[in-house]
């Protein structure tokens, strides 16, 4: 089980989110807990469909059917985001919590100025003038390193880090608690990608927000959040400092991902990648989920699915090599 102090800011504890589709049910989320100081970035890895997306999006409370949250608790600050009504919802989300997704830069509305749509979100969330919002939204564009004058600039004339940026800035607007970030970079190239992340990583600093950042860049990932939580067919098979997961990783599924790219620092070594493919969720084994792929399988392992369980005090794993 993650621990739980009062700092914690975010707990998920023991959330399942099933898939209700034609061909049956899919658990995309299982069983996973977690938690995320207040202050801190947590890392969420893992390959495609490995469930962080879908964790992600139940944290604001964004999913729709056919997804369901069917077990668990999600607990901001204390108070259980499940039980929320529309209306405390709708205070929740931007006010406490706003979310950067997959291409932001592309949910931008073309036909709208990027400080209309700045204004929007404000006025929506906040008893405030016309001008206030204006006044407001070109603070938030120096924030994010553009100039004011661009306020009444449409997104097809901003180049896609500024519209990364501006995307950001809205999300910074009503000055959330937590950000989540679904693959904020991925469309960007790796010189725009790197120059927003430190820039992110400043922002924080100064207005010290927590992020939940997403991402299947381990090294990019490692440069900015604190901790890492990977995750492995819906369940978080290994969680600790992002120092310990990049350079000294303990799951056999975590080795894998680590010996599929290049580290920024370090000794170079030869990368493996992970033999075979994710696993088909519709009919999952009765043991661990990784045993088909896993180097190190014991026959234990085919049998009995193994806890999350703490192997240090920073460091959580789940396999029977440690149990
Ligand atoms: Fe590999 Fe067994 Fe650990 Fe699963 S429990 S990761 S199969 S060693």
């Amino acid at each position: 089980m993650e621990s739980q102090t009062k700092n914690n800011l975010l707990e998920v504890k023991d959330v399942c989110v099933d898939y209700f589709t034609g061909k049956g049910m899919v658990r995309a989320v299982d069983h996973v807990n977690l938690h995320i100081k207040k202050g801190e970035t947590l890392g969420l890895a893992g390959e495609s469909g490995c469930g962080k997306s879908t964790l992600a999006f139940s944290i604001a409370k964004l999913h729709k059917p056919p997804a369901l949250i069917s077990n668990g608790q999600i607990l901001f600050d204390g108070e259980d985001i499940l039980s929320f009504d529309e209306e405390r919802l709708r205070q929740f989300r931007w006010n406490e919590v706003s979310v950067v997704l997959q291409s932001a830069m592309n949910c931008l509305n073309p036909v709208i100025t990027i400080g209309e749509q700045m204004c929007d979100v404000i006025r929506c969330h906040r008893p405030v003038s016309q001008e206030e919002a204006r006044e407001r939204a070109k603070e938030l564009l120096e924030i994010v390193g553009i100039h004011e004058s661009r306020l009444d600039d449409y997104p097809h004339q901003f180049s896609g880090g500024m519209r990364q940026r501006a995307v950001i800035a809205i999300t910074l607007a009503l000055d959330p608690q937590l950000i989540i970030m679904d693959e904020p970079t991925t469309a960007l190239d790796v010189v725009v990608e790197r120059d927003i992340m430190a820039e992110l990583a400043q922002l924080k600093k100064n207005f010290g927000f927590t992020i939940l950042l997403i991402s299947h860049d381990l090294s990019l990932m490692g440069e900015i959040s604190d901790r890492i939580g990977i995750m492995y067919a819906g369940k978080m098979v290994e969680v600790s400092t992002s120092e310990k997961i990049l350079y000294d990783p303990q799951h056999p599924y975590t080795k894998g991902l680590i010996n599929s790219f290049p580290l920024l620092m370090g000794e170079k070594k030869e990368l493996t990648g992970i033999k075979g493919s994710p696993l088909n969720l519709f009919n999952p084994p009765k043991g661990c989920y990784f045993a088909e792929r896993c180097p190190e399988r014991m026959d234990i392992c085919t049998s009995q699915d193994p806890q999350l369980q703490p192997l240090e005090p920073d460091r959580n794993v789940k396999c029977h090599l440690f149990n």
